[in-house]
């Protein structure tokens, strides 16, 4: 098997995320509709599909630029606190990414970094707080601690998904879900569950 992260793989990866925004809309939906406003699935499958529709009208060369494009429509088409997350989380990652052939573990792990810290700056969301940083948060700390980008991006995908899954119990300290104080404990956070699909989509496409 051979990983790569190159323009090619960026744009799979991309297409993988839009396929399960829409696919998972539903659930999404219900999720939000449990703790906030119900928007999360519907914000996210618009959002992505803007963003495939620009990508195959005019992609961009290298895969940080293409990620950057993802992250303007993302802010410019999706409203509530999702979109502008999303694409912060995006604009930062594309910012680490711009070299077309060269994107190894360590400068993918970097510009992951920089991405979860440009949300929690712009979110001021912790650890714990039943975000989308509860599986942000893992899932980077996994790529750090891995040995090779194959690996890595398994690991991530795993990492994120035992962070979506331990948001279950949480008290929502951010967001909407915070209004609900105690009564958002028992429920999966909707933000945490699309950040899951996101490493999800990373490991399918670019360790293709
Ligand atoms: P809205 O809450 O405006 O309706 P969405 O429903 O699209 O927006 O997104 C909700 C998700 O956004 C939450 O499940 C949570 O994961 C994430 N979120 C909300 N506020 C914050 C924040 N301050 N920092 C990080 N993530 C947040
Ligand atoms: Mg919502």
């Amino acid at each position: 098997m051979s990983v790569a992260i190159d323009q090619a793989g960026v744009r799979r990866w991309m297409d993988l995320f839009a396929q399960a925004m829409s696919e998972h809309r539903q659930e999404l939906v219900a999720l939000d509709t449990a703790i906030g406003d119900g928007d999360h699935g519907t914000n996210m499958d618009r959002g992505m599909r803007k963003a495939i529709e620009k990508l195959h009208a005019d992609a961009p060369p290298d895969p940080g630029a293409l990620l950057k494009a993802v992250a303007m429509t993302l802010i410019s088409t999706v409203g509530g606190a999702a979109g502008p997350l999303y694409g912060t989380l995006f604009l930062h990652l594309g910012a680490g990414l711009t070299d077309r052939d060269a994107i190894d573990l360590a400068a993918y792990s970097a510009a992951w970094r920089r991405a979860v810290d440009a949300v929690q700056a712009r979110g001021s969301a912790r650890a714990g707080d039943k975000t989308m940083v509860d599986a942000l948060l893992p899932a980077v700390d996994a790529l750090e601690r891995s040995e090779s980008l194959e690996a890595g991006l398994a690991a991530a995908a795993e990492a994120a998904r035992e962070g979506m899954l331990a948001t279950i119990p949480l008290v929502a300290r951010r967001g909407r879900a915070s209004y609900l104080g105690e009564r958002s404990a028992g429920h999966q956070d909707p933000g945490a569950t699309s950040t899951y699909y996101l490493f999800e989509s990373a490991a399918e496409a670019l360790a293709s």
